[in-house]
């Protein structure tokens, strides 16, 4: 059981360096080994997904991910740039299938920017193609046309690509509340109408999962409304990347969702919804818990250890009934804590 670890730029070391703890406690026999991706690739190799991270992530059962990016390396060429070496990761591994649960737990209700009658409870998953769609489209490009720039990307999916993650999509649903809605905009765009027409062929082979259909713009908008309304929510890489971003959003606290993103075998890269937030970086108050939710999702998915991923995950709902808060959480009344008192914290509750 080979797991790569791949810190990557800003809080990254910090919260994987927790993640890690939790990992080696569970005293599972687990081979860990770390490389180096994003911008710290970048600047040890001039790759943000140099051959030697490429040959550890392909011969590992799952990846682990901190985050990449930050402002030091905005200006490079694109192709250097560290989002390059995520797209390059998940296109290489053929990571299809981006699982991001938007769970609300009860102790941070108030977390919310929406009334707590509207959220509390909410527990929702979206699944969101990850290689296909516009993000990687050809042609594409910025060019210069009778005298004028001229910006061009293309949409695309094919039957087969979007049957698969339609598949993920229902099987998800058939272990929770059996219900799907699938998201596109085919009152306007061809690609999404043949979206619409390979999930409702699909629907037959699922009679236990309720289809639904919804245009994207009202899903974004039913979203704020009422999010309750939803179970599994599965749309194509753009809608998924917008939509997944503000659902989570909904619990109040990007720093403590998980994601999934799996290929057909279930190897899986593992990661915290949130980016490398260089604006705390080297501080010591990132919050840990949705890299260590995510190890915990890397469990169940990848290892097939549904005891071992509740484990994880009750504690980290201990250590919230303890009251312990990292400052994007942080509410008057409970313990202020930094990143690795939170990862102390875990430790201690599993
Ligand atoms: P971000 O998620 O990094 O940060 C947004 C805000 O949330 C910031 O105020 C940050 O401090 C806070 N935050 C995020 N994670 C937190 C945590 N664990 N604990 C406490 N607070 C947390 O998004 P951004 O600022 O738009 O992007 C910063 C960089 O991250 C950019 O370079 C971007 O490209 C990159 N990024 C990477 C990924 C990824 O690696 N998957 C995803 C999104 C953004």
């Amino acid at each position: 059981m080979k797991i790569c670890v791949l810190p990557g730029d800003g809080i990254g070391p910090e919260i994987m360096a927790e993640a890690v703890r939790v990992i080696q406690a569970l005293d599972l026999k687990f081979e860990l080994e770390e490389g180096l991706l994003g911008g710290a690739a970048v600047d040890a190799t001039g790759d943000p997904y140099p051959e030697a991270t490429r040959k550890l992530a392909r011969e590992a059962d799952a990846v682990l991910l901190g985050a990449v990016g930050g402002p030091k390396w905005d200006s490079l060429p694109r192709e250097q740039r560290p989002e390059r070496g995520l797209l390059g990761i998940r296109k290489d591994l053929g990571l299809f299938a981006n699982l991001r649960p938007a769970i609300l737990y009860p102790e941070l209700a108030n977390a919310s920017t929406l009334k707590p009658e509207v959220v509390s409870g909410l527990d929702i998953l979206i699944v969101r193609e990850l290689t296909g769609d516009i993000y990687f489209g050809q042609p594409r490009g910025i060019e210069n046309r009778d005298g004028e720039r001229y910006g061009f990307n293309t949409m695309h999916y094919t039957e087969s690509e979007i049957r698969r993650i339609g598949r993920v999509a229902f099987e998800a649903a058939r272990k929770r509340n059996k219900r799907l809605c699938s998201v596109d905009k085919m009152n306007v765009l061809e690609t999404t109408q043949l979206w619409r027409d390979v999930m409702t062929e699909l629907a037959p082979e699922y009679p236990d999962v309720e289809l639904t259909h919804m245009l994207v713009d009202n899903a974004a908008m039913q979203l704020v409304r009422a999010p309750k309304q939803f179970d599994v929510m599965v749309t194509g890489n753009m809608f998924g990347d917008i939509l997944s971003d503000e659902a989570s959003m909904l619990t109040g606290s990007i720093g403590m969702l998980p994601s999934a993103s799996l290929d057909a075998n279930n190897k899986g890269l593992y990661e915290p919804s949130h980016g490398s937030a260089p604006d705390i970086a080297g501080k010591g108050v990132a919050n840990p818990l949705a890299t260590i939710l995510s190890a915990a999702m890397m469990l169940r998915y990848t290892f097939n250890n549904e005891a071992a991923a509740a484990r994880v995950e009750t504690a980290v709902k201990k250590v919230l009934a303890q009251g312990y808060r990292t400052g994007d959480i942080y509410e008057p009344g409970t313990t202020k804590v930094g990143t690795k008192q939170m990862g102390d914290a875990v430790l201690a509750a599993l």
